[in-house]
């Protein structure tokens, strides 16, 4: 929590930034009339975007214009109600009664987000003043088109700057990286080349506990305490050995981040999902999965796409993943649908010939056996109106052993370019 002088501050430099609005929420009486006040005061700053006596830089325009537009919908009621959560009612508070407990909830981010909405929302974002308005609007012809090209380049060397700190796993120092870290877990572990490279051996193998993954990789306190809680809570978590090869064994360097964040939850993450235990359909659906399976396994939700779910597990759990919620656990028994349940959903695409795509996921469909994996693309296939097959799977990355000479076989067959 913030300390009451920073807060104090911050709370200054959010009403510094647009007086106007600050005015109408200091002088209104109750929420309501704050609304009321603050909708008439970005209508009146629309109407002034469109008069001729405006002049203002097309850019700076199209920013204003944007910004009121959030502003709008974070003010509007029916968005309150959808997310349960109220800007308006914060910034009313902090505004008429400064000392309000609540106040001290506010996060200073929130608070920044504000001051740079206000600002824009009365012209001053700074993103275009008048020395940055780009010279080649001054110009027509060749020389706009240079000038605008050297800005181009100049965008260009910006934006690679900043890549340049995501390292790859194509650049050579990191394969050498992971090629020794796959030769240390296979001491650790006791495998084999021919071991490492069968599917079946990675899955076996899975990493379920934080101890067992502690002995391969170093784990923050937080990384630990999370993967503990999960499993308490019974939260499905794990990872293959091959997905442990791509991380550092150190937690400190910078160039596995994104690889260990995708599947190590964060401890804020599993403590949020085990309050929802019980209640995970209503808490974490956020696609609205419950409310658009016309049938068992299948969701639709576009008029021409759809997606077929008969494998319900994964031999690890993305953390970013919209449905891992509904996975009970990492190659978890019996998650292949009965076949009678698959059957249906297929006859239920069949009977639908709007629908031309669509998805096979799950769960990760590739971790299937191969004969069972045939089957529902055989049955799918047969569809006349389905002019595409997607598979979801993130095997490519998880468990890339899976594309043995059989599998690639299946995809060739059913494969028309
Ligand atoms: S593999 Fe796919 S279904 Fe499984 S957790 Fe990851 S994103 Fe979700």
């Amino acid at each position: 929590m913030i300390d009451r002088k920073k807060l104090n501050r911050k709370i200054k430099q959010l009403w510094a930034a647009n007086k106007q609005i600050h005015r109408i929420l200091h002088k209104s009486t109750s929420m309501e009339k704050a609304r009321s006040g603050l909708y008439e005061y970005l209508w009146s700053k629309e109407q002034e975007l469109f008069q001729a006596r405006f002049t203002i830089h097309p850019l700076q325009k199209v920013n204003i214009r944007e910004c009121i537009r959030v502003f709008k919908n974070i003010l509007a009621p029916r968005n309150e109600v959808l997310t349960g959560y109220s800007v308006l009612l914060h910034l009313w508070r902090m505004a008429k009664m400064p000392r309000h407990k609540d106040i001290l909830a506010v996060s200073p981010g929130f608070i920044e987000e504000m001051r740079h909405l206000f600002g824009a929302v009365s012209g001053i974002s700074h993103m275009h003043s008048l020395k940055k308005i780009p010279r080649f609007l001054k110009y027509s012809g060749r020389k706009a088109a240079r000038l605008r090209s050297n800005d181009l380049d100049r965008i260009y060397r910006h934006c690679e700057r900043f890549m340049k700190r995501y390292h790859s796993g194509l650049e050579p120092d990191i394969i050498e990286k992971r090629i020794n870290n796959k030769k240390r877990i296979m001491g650790v572990m006791r495998a084999s080349e021919t071991q490492w490279a069968d599917w079946s051996w990675q899955l076996k193998h899975i990493i379920r506990d934080e101890v067992t993954l502690g002995k391969l990789i170093e784990l923050t306190r937080d990384e630990k305490s999370a993967i503990r809680t999960a499993k308490v809570g019974r939260l499905p978590f794990g990872i293959t050995p091959h997905y442990v090869s791509l991380m550092d064994q150190s937690g400190m360097s910078r160039t596995d981040h994104a690889i260990r964040a995708q599947v190590i939850p964060p401890l804020s993450y599993v403590e949020q999902m085990m309050e929802y235990q019980g209640d995970q359909i209503k808490q974490a659906d956020f696609m609205l999965e419950a409310d658009t399976s016309p049938v068992d396994l299948i969701t639709r939700r576009y008029p021409m796409v759809t997606i077929i779910k008969p494998y319900n597990t994964c031999p690890q759990i993305c953390q970013y993943c919209q449905r891992n919620w509904e996975i009970d656990d990492v190659m978890a028994e019996h998650a292949l649908a009965p076949s009678y349940r698959i059957g249906y959903a297929v006859g239920w695409i069949r009977k639908h010939p709007a629908i031309k795509e669509v998805l096979l996921t799950g769960g990760d469909p590739l971790t299937l056996n191969t004969e069972d994996f045939e089957k529902i693309l055989s049955d799918l296939s047969s569809i006349p109106h389905l002019e595409r097959i997607r598979i979801c799977t993130r095997t490519l990355v998880t468990l890339p052993q899976r594309f043995t000479s059989q599998l690639l076989r299946v995809l060739h067959t059913y494969h028309k370019p």
